[in-house]
């Protein structure tokens, strides 16, 4: 449907390579806070803005660090935007857009399915301290997004692949309503990054926690605004914007690190999406309620093709639900004690990581809350690891079923999994059998 012959991966490639201060295959982690000039009169000049990173002219670590600016041009050169800000987390990179886009008394149309953290920003912190207030829609019903549009509306806020309910935004016809009313479309890109390019589609601002798949890795905290270079400017504004003057500053230890982790991200992204779809369709396959972007029986499908860029999967998120939290609780026990992943928040880790969302990262909503977003208290939220092997994952997956079935009795587990039941019993035996037990 579009003609989409931009590749992340080859912008990746393409990037500007920095090389370090003696020639080094890798970038200098620069650890000074401050820079000299050699003359007096420099100083004005940078604080004035007349010269700069281009002109390799550094103001103040808050400003700008030449490693986390290394890894800023790769992010932009990623997402396909003119500029990109690395900073000290996803919320932290929220929190800037807000506050470089609104003002006081003024309001954001957002997607009800959100992370939490920014329903609980959005909803409570921005209302207390500016009166910026938000409305909750849903963003598959585009009559009640344009419904929604006030004259103080100043941004659509979006998830492309919604945390935890997955739900894909349209990202073209999302951007031409919220240009129609003057208003900048922002883009939380965390689930799918190289999956999706939201500026190819009219995304104003893209934005990820860089937290979860773009580092991989799981030790740092991180965020990044991808932008246009005249919003940039002004979040940088060394006397008004909110960059310099609230401090989301990126440790350039953590910048290195970060650009280092770029360069496997195709091949990571790509092998989280094989994993998780032979999981999802073997789910599928044995009557486990499954919900997983890459099948035809998701609600968005079709659209998640239409703005796919195909050569990296589907992504390594999914869910099923358990309806009740305590099935999912103890569902979620036995494949941690089997080795098929671990219990912990956060996702795009190289090893499995399973939540149920609604007492975890979705804890911010009320019971009210989580039905307006879909979110079940049994949803178990898994983030697909690509260590092991598709096959000992699902052995695995295999033993913590059987397992599970044989903890409850058949009334109980009939409100989950209804008619199936039985067949699922089956399943079980059969994959025992063909591999004589669970240990083979
Ligand atoms: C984790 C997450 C955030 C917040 O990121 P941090 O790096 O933890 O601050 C924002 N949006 C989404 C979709 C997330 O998953």
């Amino acid at each position: 449907m579009f003609l989409n012959r931009f590749d992340p991966a080859e912008a990746l490639a393409r990037a500007r390579h920095v090389f370090g201060e003696f020639g080094g295959i890798n970038p200098s982690i620069e650890e000074s806070t401050t820079f000299t000039v050699l003359d007096a009169s420099k100083l004005a000049d940078i604080f004035g803005g007349k010269i700069g990173p281009d002109e390799d002219c550094y103001l103040y670590g808050r400003h700008i660090n030449p490693t986390v600016l290394a890894l800023g041009r790769m992010l932009a050169a990623m997402e396909n935007t003119e500029a990109a800000y690395p900073v000290s987390s996803g919320m932290a990179s929220i929190f800037t857009v807000v506050a470089g886009l609104c003002g006081k008394n003024e309001h954001i149309v957002s997607s009800n399915t959100v992370y939490g953290g920014t329903f609980a920003l959005f909803e409570r912190l921005l209302p207390r301290l500016s009166g910026i207030t938000t409305s909750w829609v849903d963003i598959t019903n585009l009559e009640a997004v344009e419904a929604a549009f006030t004259k103080n509306t100043k941004m659509l806020f979006v998830e492309t692949l919604s945390n935890p309910t997955l739900v894909v935004a349209d990202l073209p016809r999302l951007a031409e309503i919220a240009h129609r009313h003057g208003v900048k479309l922002v883009v939380d890109n965390t689930f799918t990054p190289l999956l999706v390019t939201p500026a190819l589609y009219g995304a104003d601002i893209v934005l990820h926690s860089l937290t979860k798949f773009v580092n991989g890795t799981s030790h740092v905290i991180a965020g990044v605004i991808c932008c246009n270079r005249d919003l940039l400017q002004q979040l940088m504004d060394p006397q008004s914007g909110p960059l310099m003057l609230t401090g989301p500053t990126m440790d350039p230890r953590v910048a290195f690190d970060i650009y280092q982790a770029l360069s496997t991200l195709p091949i990571r992204m790509a092998a989280h999406g094989r994993h998780a779809l032979v999981f999802a369709l073997r789910l599928l396959d044995i009557g486990i309620p499954v919900v997983y972007p890459g099948l035809r029986t998701h609600p968005n499908f079709s659209v998640f093709e239409k703005i796919r860029n195909t050569r990296f999967g589907a992504g390594g998120m999914l869910y099923t639900d358990l309806k009740e939290a305590d099935l999912a609780e103890q569902f979620l026990n036995i494949l941690q004690r089997v080795g098929f992943g671990y219990i912990a928040v956060s996702l795009g880790y190289h090893d499995t990581l399973m939540s149920c969302s609604a007492s975890s990262t979705s804890s911010e909503l009320s019971d009210d809350d989580l039905e307006h977003a879909g979110i079940s208290r049994g949803l178990i939220r898994i983030s697909m690891g690509y260590t092991g092997s598709a096959d000992l994952r699902w052995a695995q997956f295999m033993e913590a079923l059987d397992g599970f079935l044989r903890s409850q009795n058949k009334e109980r587990l009939g409100v989950v999994f209804g008619e199936r039941y039985d067949s699922l019993r089956l399943a079980v035996e059969q994959h025992k059998r063909r591999n004589l037990g669970f240990s083979a």
